[in-house]
């Protein structure tokens, strides 16, 4: 099975009786172990096919599946078991918990899964993402770049069957940037991870081996590349 799967996925939006056809009959394969990166100008549709592809929104028709499991089948209460347990998010939203420090927050999903973290990638991760000396704050102590490299040092510890990252160089310096997606990339081609990355940013996407290009709810060009031997 490829790591996820679209399939004719369509949305369509209906605000106060206008239809906008968010996505349209997009079919698409996401490789496990690859690194595929989503572009396209905003409003093409790259976060809505993002949210089908990870059971944070369902299509009008067609389908979506994580592995072998068609989400559009799924109860309200599997998709979150689902989400929880195999997903891996990356998002604006970052969802951290305020009350819980850094080092609670990133190892969180681990501790609910009962899983321990494997020591070397968590100092490995932690230090990469300059979080060393921010383990024991709270959320509401740090800034967005560091909240969101929280998120995604959460994310990578815990090593779900997937990660969904929605812009993860988004609101970072360059420096920082360069720091997430070669874990990113280290993820993916040494620990045989699945990321899929919603980007506007060249650098990251060059970091990727497979580019999906989105216009107007469709897959407008599809691009192979293969990155192996690139390193930031
Ligand atoms: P992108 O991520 O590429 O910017 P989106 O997936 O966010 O694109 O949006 C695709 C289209 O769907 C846009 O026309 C947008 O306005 C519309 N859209 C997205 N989310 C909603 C929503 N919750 N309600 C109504 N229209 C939406
Ligand atoms: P709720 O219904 O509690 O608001 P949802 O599961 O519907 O939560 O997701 C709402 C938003 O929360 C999503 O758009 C996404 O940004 C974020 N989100 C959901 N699950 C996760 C997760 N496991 N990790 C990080 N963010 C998540």
């Amino acid at each position: 099975h490829p790591a996820a799967v679209a399939r004719d996925l369509t949305k369509v939006y209906d605000i106060e009786g206008r239809r906008v056809t968010a996505l349209d009959r997009v079919s698409l394969d996401i490789r496990r172990g690859h690194f595929t990166a989503i572009m396209g100008p905003s409003g093409s549709g790259k976060s809505t096919l993002m949210h089908c592809l990870a059971g944070l929104d369902s299509p009008s028709s067609g389908t979506a599946w994580i592995g072998e499991v068609n989400l559009t089948e799924l109860s309200d209460r599997k998709l979150t078991l689902m989400r929880r347990d195999r997903i891996g998010f990356i998002f604006q939203a970052f969802h951290l918990l305020p009350a819980l420090t850094v080092m609670e927050n990133i190892t969180l999903p681990m501790a609910l899964a009962g899983k321990r973290p494997d020591p070397q990638w968590l100092t490995e991760v932690i230090t990469a993402l300059g979080l060393r000396d921010r383990l024991t704050h709270r959320p509401p102590q740090l800034s967005g770049g560091q909240q969101q490299r929280v998120a995604c040092a959460r994310a990578l510890l815990n090593q779900p069957e997937i990660i969904f990252a929605d812009e993860p160089t988004g609101n970072l310096d360059s420096r920082a940037a360069a720091e997430v997606l070669r874990l990113l990339q280290h993820a993916v081609h040494q620990l045989d991870q699945t990321i899929v990355m919603v980007t506007h940013d060249p650098v990251a996407a060059s970091c990727t081996d497979h580019a999906v290009f989105l216009a107007d709810g469709t897959v407008v060009d599809e691009l192979q590349q293969p990155t192996r031997d690139r390193v930031l």
